[in-house]
């Protein structure tokens, strides 16, 4: 509980922990839907569990998780096999290696990064083999930080443009991950910009292209992320408590120190 952000993100280690971080989170997102003049039930909370051993995952799927959100493919297929007597939904947010699509076709409901064709046609054809389909979002880079997944906003609408071909992925919309930074307008500026890019992408977008769902809000943001319209907000550390892990373990190597005092967000 020593590290950056950790101080106003106490663990939840019993259910009702995981009742009353839920319930604050939900508030918040109603509140912030509200003041934004958009309906609380536009905003879908996706708890992100990454690092979160099997025994308190046990505890918030108690408290009513029914979807959970990892970025490592190992570690959600490990941990789905867990859990497997849960009946819990398994949504991948962190980059795919392409030897990892048989993976995540197998057991994914969710990919929320997708932003190379290798990779949809990978799954696509994983999909195709199991008769799945997996609704997917396209990963966008809205901070220009080279070390973060993502495509270039200019390269979205050729992208889409693409994926009719693979029809067992079902895209419904765009992700993205903002600025590290505690500068708050800098951070809004990614979430209007994933939001612009959406808007001018759907007015050329293939048909069968779904472009309703942002997916844009971490613990530190998910309110202004909800302001500019997001649709989906993964939330870790407000539901489950500050992660001791470093994030550089989950991103690309590299990221460039935050500016601004206090660095965290
Ligand atoms: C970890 C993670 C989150 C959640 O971050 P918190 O700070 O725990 O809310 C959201 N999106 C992605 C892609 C992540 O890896």
């Amino acid at each position: 509980m020593s590290e950056q952000t950790t101080g106003s993100f106490p663990s939840a280690v019993t259910t009702e922990d995981f009742v009353r971080n839920i319930a604050q989170v939900k508030a918040r997102i109603a509140a912030a839907a509200k003041r934004a003049g958009r309906r609380p039930d536009e905003v879908r909370l996706l708890p992100v569990s990454k690092t979160v051993p099997e025994e308190r995952l046990r505890l918030a799927v108690a408290a009513g998780c029914d979807v959970l959100g990892e970025n490592k493919v190992q570690e959600a297929l490990r941990k789905s096999r867990e859990m497997a007597d849960l009946g819990v939904s398994w949504s991948i947010i962190g980059h795919l290696q392409t030897n990892k699509a048989k993976d995540v076709a197998a057991f994914a409901s969710e990919f929320q990064a997708l932003d190379n064709l290798r990779a949809a046609e990978a799954l696509d054809r994983r999909l195709q083999a199991a008769g799945r389909s997996l609704d997917v979002f396209v990963q966008v880079n809205t901070s220009a930080e080279e070390s973060k997944y993502g495509l270039p906003p200019d390269e979205v609408p050729s992208f889409l443009a693409r994926l009719p071909q693979y029809g067992a992925l079902r895209v419904k919309g765009l992700m993205t991950l903002a600025l590290f930074t505690s500068d708050i307008d800098r951070v809004r500026e990614c979430f209007v910009l994933l939001r612009t890019i959406r808007d001018r992408a759907r007015q050329d977008a293939p048909d069968g292209i779904g472009l309703d769902e942002l997916s844009m809000g971490m613990s530190g943001d998910f309110e202004t992320a909800i302001e500019e319209g997001a649709t989906v907000v993964r939330v870790g550390q407000a539901i489950f408590g500050a992660r001791r892990t470093t994030d550089g373990l989950y991103w690309p190597p590299a990221s460039p120190p935050a500016p601004g005092p206090g660095g965290g967000r």
